[in-house]
């Protein structure tokens, strides 16, 4: 435990030394929850989007994209029942005054007992090597089996507890598991209650209660409201998608895990309109399709799972989160959801409006079905950063920090190093500089040793270092270093645009999902 906080201590240290994470409004003390992109983070970020843009709108015949605003009328949120039932449930610990999510405290305490039971079978794995059957053993062991019956039990009982909107029993199962709260150690909790997460503001002059406006909650709803613009005037056909990426605003209760849980965050989501009855099939699709766009980028797969939703919307035929494991243990990153008719029903009421498609097929309308794919920019960052950061031991005893990220996403993709400031090597260097500048986000520097210019790059990610040297004025070849195998190769300067074009090519990872 000490050790996954020392871990994602360093993450967040490395992310702000490094000009990727900075604390909003830092000068002033800081904003709770709320985070600044620096100059190594924005290209992250942007790279992260572009490769999910181009996996939805580009690589799909059907799927379109849509930047719809932040504000929107506000009986929106009451069609979608953000009004009513965006809430979640709050508990207060009286000694330490802390406030946490109630349900948070209860999936923290399983995930305890699921690393009881992982570690139990890694223990037995180690000790029986090649012969283990793992199905066998969870299912015989009497330790895990009695360790899965508590998670099964605790899950069943929280399940109804939610379902019934049974404030009362959530906080009666914190109070029989024995939770305590984390920083005072005491068992002594307030009632829980429900907590509205969006932000309200006023539109216009007077703040009038007819004024009030929300900051959207998700992106999805501006999606939801374009439906008939985009299907028209795009001659759009069932089925067919559409993506929109932008800012979302939570007022998060529990806010203390960086970027992870944040009050102002990136959504990337797709609404994908289909048949009533064909939603089981796209469901899976995209399950499938999703976990493959995150399994292009190389990151372990060890580090993703799927877990069912244990509570559905009641509108919602299936719902299920793609999880990563984070430095503080496996969390959500991604859902996806089988919405039914959900939305376009409710804004079709709310609205007057016929939200409906006429389907030459069967010659008829109907309100189509919608699966839905959710993901948080600023959580993939954290998953990409905190997966890529390592520490390596290197042959001559030293240490280096190396940021292994997908070369496709790295914020630099190559730097230009003359390695002395004079002889004429700074000029050689620009020339070549300028060379690569069209086609990628390149860096030259001048300052420092090249051993620490070299450490420097592998620490934001660079994936290529070049050197100029004398020889390169003699013969114009020039020393190319690879950010993970340190390897360093002799090359013309005609080969360096080729070689680095053909590493940190998208395209590459896209050809994966196909
Ligand atoms: P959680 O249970 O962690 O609060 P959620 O189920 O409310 O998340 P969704 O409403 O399904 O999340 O939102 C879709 C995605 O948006 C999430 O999978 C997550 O990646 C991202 N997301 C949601 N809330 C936040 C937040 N406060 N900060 C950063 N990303 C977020």
């Amino acid at each position: 435990m000490a050790e996954q906080r020392d871990l994602f201590k360093d993450i967040i240290s490395h992310a702000k030394e490094y000009g990727f994470v900075f604390q909003s409004s830092e000068i002033y003390d800081g904003l709770s929850s709320v985070y600044d992109y620096g100059q190594n983070g924005v290209e992250l970020k942007k790279n992260i989007r572009e490769y999910w843009w181009k996996s939805m709108v580009q690589m799909h015949e059907n799927i379109v994209g849509l930047d719809a605003a932040i504000f929107m009328h506000p009986t929106v949120w009451k069609a979608s029942g953000h009004v009513d039932a965006f809430n979640d449930p709050l508990i207060d610990n009286k000694d330490s005054k802390k406030r946490y999510r109630a349900d948070v405290l209860i999936e923290d305490h399983i995930a305890k007992i699921e690393a009881k039971i992982e570690k139990e079978v890694e223990k037995s794995r180690a000790r029986f090597g090649e012969s283990f059957d793992e199905t066998m053993y969870r299912s015989t062991n009497p330790r895990v089996m009695e360790n899965q019956k508590k998670i099964d039990d605790i899950n069943t009982r929280f399940k109804k507890a939610l379902e019934e909107n049974n404030l009362d029993d959530v906080k009666q199962i914190i109070i029989d598991l024995e939770i305590v709260c984390p920083i005072s150690g005491t068992r002594n909790w307030t009632d829980v209650r429900q907590f509205n997460l969006m932000f309200s503001t006023s539109i216009g002059s007077v703040s009038e209660e007819a004024n009030t406006i929300y900051l959207r909650p998700e992106t999805a709803q501006g999606i939801f409201v374009n439906f008939l613009n985009v299907k028209k005037t795009g001659r759009m056909k069932i089925p067919f998608g559409i993506a929109q990426t932008g800012k979302a605003f939570r007022n998060e209760i529990v806010a203390r895990q960086f970027i992870f849980r944040m009050r102002e965050f990136e959504q990337m989501e797709m609404q994908f309109f289909i048949r009533p009855g064909t939603e089981e099939k796209w469901y899976s699709f995209w399950k499938e399709q999703r976990i493959k766009w995150h399994q292009a980028l190389g990151i372990s797969e060890k580090k993703y799972r799927f877990h069912d939703h244990l509570k559905l919307a009641h509108y919602a035929k299936a719902a299920c989160d793609i999880e990563f494991e984070f430095p503080f243990g496996f969390k959500e990153l991604e859902g996806i959801h089988s919405r039914s008719d959900f939305d376009l029903s409710s804004h079709g009421k709310f609205s007057g409006k016929k939200l409906q498609y006429f389907d030459p097929e069967l010659n008829e309308s109907y309100v189509p079905y919608v699966i839905e794919t959710s993901i948080g920019l600023d959580r993939m960052f954290l998953a990409v950063f905190s997966s890529s950061l390592k520490t390596e031991k290197l042959e001559d005893g030293s240490e280096r920090t190396v940021l292994s990220l997908p070369p496709c996403l790295s914020p630099v993709k190559v730097v230009v190093l003359p390695l002395l400031n004079k002889d004429g090597l700074p000029e050689k260097g620009m020339e070549i500089f300028n060379q690569l500048k069209t086609s990628h986000l390149c860096h030259y520097e001048e300052k420092d040793t090249i051993g620490k210019r070299y450490r420097r790059h592998d620490a934001i990610g660079t994936p290529f270092c070049i050197t100029i040297d004398h020889q390169t004025l003699q013969d114009d070849t020039v020393t190319i270093r690879e950010r993970d195998t340190m390897k360093q190769e002799r090359i013309a300067v005609s080969e360096v645009l080729k070689i680095v074009s053909e590493k940190v090519n998208m395209n590459r990872v896209l050809e994966k999902i196909v």
